[in-house]
């Protein structure tokens, strides 16, 4: 898939389990309320607990559907923005002559392919052949590299993964990574700790893959069990999250002769080779270590352990496509025990939900053709210059940081670029092949087509133009490596933005997030990349050593909160997030000071617009999750939960504490931008 191999690097604002789209923003005229004041629960403090008090009233109405596993303001921008997307389908489909390769026939031919269940049903596991041909033909370790070589593209990842990738040193440059991989389950932390929970869900997975075994009519003697204990050794050997976010951890360029000599059963060059790369001197290994043992592995497991471990990837990535009954078990076991959803969604949701997580590009241009106006990317680009006057003067202000590595600071914020709504230039689809009849062989061709992509960008210089996010989607990223902050139309939405809204509301909303991704520049990682998008470290040591005493703060305070019995947010893996969610709105606030220029806009529903500027950030996190979402989350996601980006935030901010009347910030307080 297109955006795939980039997301990594990049800092997004919310993740997406499935990925999430927006609405449209067509109707300006439409009376829009900015913040509801009956979702406030009255009976809570503001300066005890913001959240409950400003949205409590909301989570008492809106419970989890059944058929999610959270329910939040993105969500809801989600449904509403669906039936336009749905819309775009219906039409599409009417189309008669479409140019073959054109983003009409690609999204019309997919939506049919996906509409005729019966047909892919009837298919069965056919057109999978080619891939079962390639498993097949592994006898030893030469041709199980081969294999992996060949099956990677085709959407079946092995225990090698290598990309095309921006290099971090040289910002103008592709060059390949290698990056830990293998596990099935979402952390490697569910597969090593005895948590009665964890063992209860490694027991439903083995019968979960006996079962997708079963239905395929495969007649591998325990196919749960071996897989369960293979992945068990791969967990073993990845490093925690926490690790992989550290920058300089993760850049380890060697010679690509000198990294093959020193495995003696994984062959790199053999691998790519056969996956289509060009001849490549240099690779950036991501985990050495992970690669060190997984060499050891690919000799220390059976060959035929790792053929049903492959006929696993394939079966995981494919098969639920193919019919009823494989998707419905599915989605009991990655649905329903690992995330909490009762029932499955709609079969026409469910198709326009895969449409847009494969085809996210085509679609979004469909979509942003018919829904967003113009007027929303000036008035966002005005904004965000707000927001960088806001930060060049946090920066001039800073106590903390020497004049000359304030002076660099300042280089990087002045060499932010920004992106607003869509891309100027859509990539050309034109060598993908979609038929109306092959749903199945469509979804192979699409992952084949994302790959070649990828490949043909290596060796040219890199595309500045490009988005890792698909225009619909419902978030939004900073990327180190263009040192740019990217808005999807998705967002640019309510809650976050409407031009009606008043400017305390827009400002705690889509302002606080533009500061939130403007911050990631300068977070524990960000920072450590220069104004030109390569990592390269300008600071004085005493600076860094001040910045990360702050830093260290707050990863105190988020270690602290325990959200379930026993069960608490890992401030050093959330900390970037944490960084974002206070400087933007440190500096959001400090805009809407400057928006403002002095003149105070009165009460709102009987709100100053401090206070306003406050709820609308609570708004756009209000939000209810199940319990199995909540733990799959502290274990995966690198932000904090909903609760307690609101909560931690403001409790470090004079400016809330004023606005309410709290009385002084706490003592351990923490202003770090
Ligand atoms: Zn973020």
């Amino acid at each position: 898939m297109k955006y795939a191999s980039f997301l990594a690097a990049l800092s997004i604002l919310v993740l997406a389990q499935c990925k999430k789209k927006s609405t449209e923003t067509s109707d300006m005229e439409e009376k829009v309320v900015a913040f509801d004041v009956n979702d406030m629960d009255s009976s809570a403090l503001p300066c005890e607990n913001f959240y409950t008090y400003a949205i409590g009233n909301w989570q008492k109405l809106n419970p989890v559907p059944s058929t999610e596993s959270r329910w939040m303001s993105f969500n809801i921008l989600h449904e509403e923005n669906k039936k336009k997307l749905q819309g775009i389908l219906d039409e599409t489909a009417k189309l008669k002559d479409a140019k073959t390769g054109s983003f009409e026939q690609l999204i019309r031919d997919m939506y049919l392919s996906a509409l005729d269940t019966n047909g892919t049903a009837s298919k069965g596991l056919a057109p999978l052949a080619p891939i079962q041909e390639i498993i097949a033909s592994i006898r030893d370790i030469q041709s199980l590299n081969t294999a992996l070589g060949k099956l990677g593209p085709m959407g079946v990842g092995g225990p090698v993964a290598m990309y095309v990738t921006i290099d971090r040193k040289n910002s103008e440059a592709y060059t390949v990574g290698a990056s830990q991989t293998g596990l099935s389950l979402p952390d490697r932390d569910y597969y090593l700790t005895d948590d009665p929970k964890m063992i209860d869900i490694r027991n439903a997975y083995v019968e979960h893959v006996n079962t997708m075994f079963k239905l395929s009519a495969s007649e591998v003697a325990d196919p749960g069990k071996r897989i369960l204990d293979l992945e068990t050794k791969i967990a073993e050997i990845c490093w925690p999250r926490q690790e992989l976010r550290i920058a300089e951890k993760t850049y380890n360029k060697m010679l690509l002769a000198d990294w093959d000599a020193g495995m003696k059963n994984i062959d790199a060059r053999g691998i790519l080779k056969a996956a289509g790369f060009p001849e490549i001197d240099s690779i950036v290994v991501g985990q050495p270590s992970f690669y060190e043992k997984m060499d050891a592995l690919l000799a220390g497991v059976s060959i035929e352990d790792w053929k049903v471990w492959l006929t696993w990837k394939m079966l995981n990535s494919y098969a639920p496509h193919i019919n009823d009954q494989f998707e419905q078990e599915h989605f009991a076991f990655y649905s329903t025990k690992l995330r909490g959803v009762k029932e499955m969604k709609k079969r026409q949701e469910r198709i326009l939900q895969r449409i847009d997580n494969t085809m996210g590009e085509p679609l979004g241009k469909l979509f942003v053709d018919k829904y967003f106006p113009p007027e929303s990317k000036e008035y966002v680009a005005e904004m965000i210059e707000n927001l960088r006057s806001a930060y060049r003067e946090s920066i001039q202000n800073l106590t903390w940081m020497s004049p000359d590595t304030k002076k660099k600071a300042l280089e990087k914020l002045e060499a932010f670029t920004y992106k607003i709504g869509y891309p100027n230039k859509w990539e050309d689809y034109s060598k993908l092949d979609i038929k109306a009849d092959a749903y199945v062989q469509n979804l192979i061709n699409i992952n084949k087509f994302g790959h070649e992509l990828m490949l043909e960008k290596f060796g040219k210089p890199v595309d500045k133009e490009e988005w890792h996010m698909s225009p619909q989607t419902v978030n939004a990223y900073y990327s180190p490596v263009g040192n740019e902050v990217v808005f999807p139309a998705g967002i640019l939405q309510p809650p976050f933005f409407h031009v009606s809204f008043d400017d305390a509301i827009n400002y705690g909303g889509i302002g606080a997030v533009i500061g939130h991704e403007f911050t990631h520049g300068f977070d524990d990682q960000g920072s450590k990349y220069d104004g030109k998008g390569n990592m390269n470290n300008w600071w004085t040591e005493e600076d860094r050593k001040q910045f990360d005493s702050l830093a260290n703060v707050l990863v105190e305070q988020y270690s602290a909160v325990e959200v379930l019995p026993g069960k608490f947010i890992n401030g050093r893996m959330t900390l970037g997030e944490n960084i974002a969610d206070l400087g933007g709105l440190t500096l959001a606030y400090a805009a809407l000071q400057k928006q403002l220029n002095g003149k105070d806009p009165g009460l709102i529903d009987g709100f100053t617009w401090q206070q306003r500027f406050f709820l609308g950030w609570a708004n756009v996190w209000k939000g209810n999750s199940t319990e199995e979402d909540i733990n799959n989350r502290l274990l995966t996601d690198y932000h904090s939960p909903a609760e307690y980006r609101v909560r931690v935030p403001l409790n470090n901010l004079s400016q809330f504490h004023e606005a309410f009347g709290c009385g002084k910030a706490p003592e351990n307080g923490v202003k770090i931008w």
